[in-house]
């Protein structure tokens, strides 16, 4: 699993396994796999109102996640094989079965296939269905690889087997990736993030809790276990182990905190070729360049400086050897799903500390997985055929035209902001454009090489496959039309340098979305979703972009120190906020991610009421009035129970808060709540008006 690969999308969930993705801005924490849900037998049809998951004994103005979610998560455990279940999960085990289906059938025709992408996934999956071949071969796959690393004897080489590795998706001190130039959004750059490291983040090497120091001490022994199946005796690898966690911990030590990492006005460093060879002098970047296959680009977007003159120094004062065992140890943890039961098992391990898992999931689920994260879009396609209906694309682009009219009137009252910014902020949200399912035009596979056997051989050349295409780009026109989820994906995002929101088939499924139910229901979920979107536009980093996309400073001073004074009421309330035991919840690495929960719910709630225009008010359902059902599926969209260990690593590492917080900390910002549910002054909920976000 890539743990830290560059993204730069804002989201819905947590997390994204993703390479290359680092400046998007996601819905989820973990971007997975998902289907509408058709009538299929095997599961229950997914409802988003549902009272038996209710604990009325929470008081809705007081705790309105235990309201709506109490019994459900009093009633549930999460199965060993998880870190997280409830909706994400019930969504995702019917396309997973779905999923499964078609890869089983792929398999099976896969030598007589005359479609080139059914061949290719059934290939892939095949071979890492094919248990007996891949225990066999252990890690010997990895031997050019491991001979490669072995052979390093100059810094120069050292370069190059790294960038080469990290083409592979293995992890490296100086990660790189493809994405438009923050200030020429028409044009693909080169641009140098941070990374490098085997736990999820900085705080896990520098932070003193007793939960990270625990973590660290068993942490290094998984990375001896590791690299001692690797064919190392045992207590060199031990006392190699302990070499790669202390670069690790130097490495961390370079790298800005996450909260830092996420701020694009300050990412912006584009540095000619020869400055960076003054920059980092230790660094080889003609090797460098060479094994990365982008050529020679003129100007490359250092995007943290600090971090790049950290690894020269690091790559000049550690010895040759430190980093070979550094090299073998990333490239087993990289590879390690694709290896035997031995290294599955190990790689359990890390999930286990940072994650809470205890068991390996099934391998076609496993396989399933690591099909869509490979070549997603060849198994989308057979996917988005069989689970999505054109009547789902319609009725979220009827939501979507009632929530932009819904921000544009909310523009249009702002008593805070001047006419010339609410020019530029009129202009960028009639821009916004929208992909919604699946691609219009799918991804050309034909330079990806499969082999029948080693899966391995096929996981890093999927790999370097997807590398190598984006990093084609750089220097060229970008084209707009891409996709960066695969269709499948329960997941959504918003892309800075595009202006677009972006919804898979994944995600327009019931309960989130439902055909059968009322709009309430509806708005509620998956228009607060699109809300979510649609302002991350405008959230705390997204408001530096303008309409075409460019990293451009659209507001006047007043209005950006509004802006700022405005948003700091969100960052202490959340920063008031337990993510689990002793972890707070980061008001300010979080802060982009609460204002698009705020602002989405808001202007959702003012879509749906908007979309009622002329008509009556409709009836009761099931004992909830509208509004009642509105909030409710919001809620019901967030019904999750999540592992202790999950919650520390995500409390560090990502932007998104707690599900808890997601709904609690979010509904008391729209009056209609209050007045749904009868509210009283000093419920916790209730905001009073000067307690409400007043931005949109
Ligand atoms: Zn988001």
């Amino acid at each position: 699993m890539s743990r830290s690969k560059p993204t730069f999308l804002l989201t819905r969930k947590r997390a994204m396994p993703f390479r290359l993705m680092r400046f998007l801005c996601l819905l989820l924490p973990i971007a997975a796999t998902p289907v509408l849900a058709q009538q299929d037998s095997v599961f229950a049809p997914l409802h988003a109102v549902d009272r038996a998951n209710f604990d009325t004994t929470c008081a809705p103005c007081r705790d309105f996640f235990g309201y709506v979610n109490g019994g459900w998560l009093a009633r549930t455990t999460i199965p060993p094989q998880y870190s997280i279940t409830g909706v994400d999960r019930d969504i995702q085990d019917r396309t997973e079965a779905l999923l499964r289906r078609i890869l089983d059938k792929a398999a099976r025709d896969a030598k007589n296939a005359t479609d080139a992408d059914t061949r290719r996934i059934g290939l892939f999956y095949g071979s890492c269905m094919d248990s007996v071949r891949v225990d066999r071969e252990g890690a010997k796959p990895l031997r050019s690889r491991l001979d490669r690393i072995a052979a390093i004897r100059s810094r120069a080489q050292l370069v190059g087997v790294m960038a080469e590795l990290e083409r592979e998706g293995v992890n490296g001190p100086i990660p790189y990736l493809a994405y438009p130039n923050f200030k020429n959004s028409r044009v693909m750059a080169f641009h140098l993030y941070q990374g490098g490291l085997g736990l999820p983040d900085r705080d896990f090497y520098l932070r003193n809790d007793s939960q990270f120091t625990a973590i660290r001490r068993e942490y290094t022994a998984h990375v001896g276990r590791m690299l001692a199946l690797l064919d190392s005796p045992k207590d060199s690898a031990d006392a190699d182990a302990r070499r790669v966690v202390a670069l690790e911990t130097a490495i961390a030590r370079t790298s800005i905190p996450a909260q830092d990492a996420r701020a694009f006005s300050r990412l912006y460093h584009p540095t000619a070729r020869a400055s960076l060879l003054r920059m980092a002098p230790d660094i080889d970047w003609t090797g460098f360049f060479s094994a990365t296959a982008v050529g020679a680009p003129d100007t490359i977007n250092v995007a943290i400086p600090g971090f790049i003159r950290g690894v020269d120094s690091l790559i000049r004062t550690a010895s040759i050897a430190d980093w070979q065992a550094y090299l073998r140890w990333q490239l087993a943890t990289a590879t390690a799903p694709a290896l035997s039961t031995p290294f599955q098992q190990e790689a359990l391990v890390l999930r286990r500390l940072t994650r809470g898992e205890t068991q390996l999931k099934p391998r076609w689920q496993r396989c399933q997985q690591a099909t869509d994260q490979a070549i997603g879009q060849a198994l989308g396609r057979e996917y988005v055929k069989a689970a999505f209906p054109p009547e789902a694309k319609a009725r979220t682009q009827a939501m979507i035209a009632n929530l932009r009219a819904a921000m544009r009137d909310r523009l249009n009252t702002l008593t805070w902001m001047s006419d010339s910014t609410k020019a530029e902020a009129f202009k960028k949200l009639d821009a916004v454009s929208p992909k919604i399912g699946y691609p219009d035009k799918w991804r050309d596979y034909s330079k990806l090489v499969l082999v029948p056997r080693p899966y391995v051989t096929n996981y890093l050349a999927a790999q370097r496959f997807e590398t190598d295409r984006q990093l084609a780009q750089v220097g060229k026109p970008v084209d707009r039309t891409e996709w960066r989820m695969t269709p499948p994906t329960y997941n959504a995002y918003y892309n800075p340098a595009f202006n677009e929101i972006v919804f898979p088939a994944g995600i327009l499924q019931p309960p989130l979305f439902d055909p059968t139910a009322d709009d309430a229901v509806n708005y509620g979920a998956t228009g607060a979703t699109i809300g979510h979107e649609l302002t991350h536009g405008f959230d705390d980093q997204g408001r530096y972009f303008d309409a075409v996309g460019n990293l451009r400073n659209w507001w006047t001073t007043q209005d950006s120190a509004q802006y700022e004074k405005r948003a700091q009421l969100v960052v202490d309330q959340y920063n008031g906020y337990i993510a689990v035991d002793t972890f707070h919840v980061n008001g300010r690495l979080t802060l982009g991610e609460n204002i698009a929960d705020i602002a989405g719910l808001t202007i959702a709630y003012d879509a749906w009421r908007r979309s009622l225009a002329g008509k009556p008010e409709p009836a009761p359902i099931d004992g909830f009035t509208a509004k009642q059902r509105f909030f409710i599926a919001y809620a019901v969209s967030w019904r999750e129970k999540v592992r202790p260990e999950m919650e520390r690593t995500w409390a560090v590492s990502n932007p998104h808060s707690s599900v808890r917080w997601r709904v609690n900390g979010v509904v008391g910002h729209v009056p209609a709540f209050a007045e749904a549910f009868g509210c009283k002054a000093g419920d916790s909920l209730a905001r009073a008006p000067e307690q409400r976000m007043q931005i949109w």
